[in-house]
């Protein structure tokens, strides 16, 4: 008898934890760790917000509850954000700030699922997906793509898994774990397609900002028709380095964006005022910082997608957005490294760790065995050192 719930017995624990922590007790020992693990960029966030927030926290309105879906000047500013951003025209009534994007998609999935409504989730998938769905009563289909499709899924593939409990497609561009990027005649050839089998779409643009030679364009601006069937969930954390803020919000019809505050009413009250305040500050600010962190992204995304493809084995397409690499890695697996064997990515990263001290994901962790995600929100020379040590281990693995 632990007490525990069902419903918590059933939720995953993430693939990535045990390698996590085993990386951060041998850096305390003294090893020298290269961490491809980080979902988060590598930079502080930028003076003019912090100091946002400071004044913030002077003010006594801030000290108490306010509006539970958000600080109105903040929902106003993202609506006019949105529009600048992406294009697509809201009102700020249409938008809830949450306790992350994370929460959006929490939010999201218990709005619009009863239970045994299907959730089709194109695979590689963010790991809060499924777990967020099956919180909800609903079921995940997985929907898998590869790397010799750049990690996209079509219609077709959209089609042959829909049955008449599918409600909902989750939609991510660019993604997170594969860096991949839709375009815009993919994103409309879905858009039209749900718009056409009455499916909702959630569009999670996290990563908008983070896009490499290519435009991330967002569903219901190419696709009006399904602006009344979309959820869109953002936020500030990658686009202004403010992991840490925990600011994000969703943006939908107006019934859903108001049983999404009767929900949060109830969960959280309303997000902090401070990190609201820092929030706005960001979003109603220049895109400078983040051209910035951009530059390096791309630079350090072509040395790791060259490097990785270097290896023999290792197949990785081009990642055209977000901060992430997801090598196919099948070939390596069967083959002695050092002392041991891996048979599969799960091995393949504590061996990784073990013999050569990179810290990488497993693809199980993302629904796709047989692939790493590599992180490239790291310092460049750090970036070099650790897949140089992955270059050598497999050619004397050879
Ligand atoms: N969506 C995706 C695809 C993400 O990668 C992340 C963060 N890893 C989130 C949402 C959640 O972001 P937040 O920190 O705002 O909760």
């Amino acid at each position: 008898m632990t007490g525990v719930s069902q419903r918590m017995i059933a939720l995953e624990e993430s693939a990535t934890v045990a390698i996590t922590a085993r990386a951060k007790a041998m850096r305390a020992g003294g090893a020298h760790v290269i961490g491809y693990g980080a979902g988060e960029p590598d930079f502080p966030t930028p003076p003019a917000i912090v100091e946002a927030a400071r004044q913030a926290a002077l003010d006594p309105d801030n000290h108490r509850y306010t509006p539970t879906a958000g600080l109105p000047k903040l929902r106003a500013a993202i609506a006019a954000k949105t529009e600048r951003d992406s294009g697509l025209v809201v009102a700020p009534s249409q938008v809830v700030v949450t306790n992350g994007a994370k929460q959006a998609v929490y939010a999201t999935c218990q709005v619009l699922l009863d239970p045994g409504d299907e959730v089709l989730l194109p695979t590689p998938y963010w790991v809060t997906y499924p777990e967020a769905v099956r919180l909800a009563g609903g079921v995940p289909v997985p929907v898998p793509s590869d790397h010799s499709a750049s990690y996209r899924v079509t219609v077709d593939q959209l089609e042959a898994a829909t049955t008449d409990r599918t409600k909902l497609l989750i939609h991510v561009s660019p993604s997170n774990p594969t860096g991949a990027v839709y375009p815009a005649d993919e994103v409309e050839a879905i858009g039209r397609w749900a718009a056409g089998r009455g499916i909702w779409v959630m569009t999670d643009e996290i990563y908008e900002h983070l896009t490499y030679g290519v435009e991330a364009p967002s569903m219901p601006v190419v696709v009006p028709e399904m602006a009344d069937r979309c959820v869109v969930v953002n936020g500030v954390a990658k686009t202004y380095a403010m992991t840490g803020w925990r600011v994000g919000w969703l943006i939908g019809p107006p019934q859903i964006a108001e049983a999404a505050t009767t929900l949060q009413s109830h969960l959280t009250s309303n997000v902090a005022n401070v990190t609201q305040a820092a929030a706005h500050a960001a979003v109603s600010g220049p895109l400078d910082a983040v051209a910035e962190m951009r530059a390096a992204f791309d630079r350090r995304r072509q040395t790791m997608h060259r490097m990785l493809n270097e290896i023999p084995g290792v197949r990785c397409p081009e990642p055209l957005g977000a901060f992430y690499a997801f090598p196919s890695v099948g070939d390596l697996l069967g083959r002695r490294m050092g002392i041991s064997t891996p048979h599969t990515s799960l091995e393949l990263a504590a061996v990784l760790l073990d013999e050569i001290e990179i810290a990488v994901i497993p693809g199980e962790a993302f629904g796709a065995p047989g692939h790493l995600r590599l992180s490239y929100a790291l310092a460049d020379d750090e970036l070099i050192e650790g897949l140089t040590r992955f270059q050598e281990l497999i050619t004397r693995s050879g």
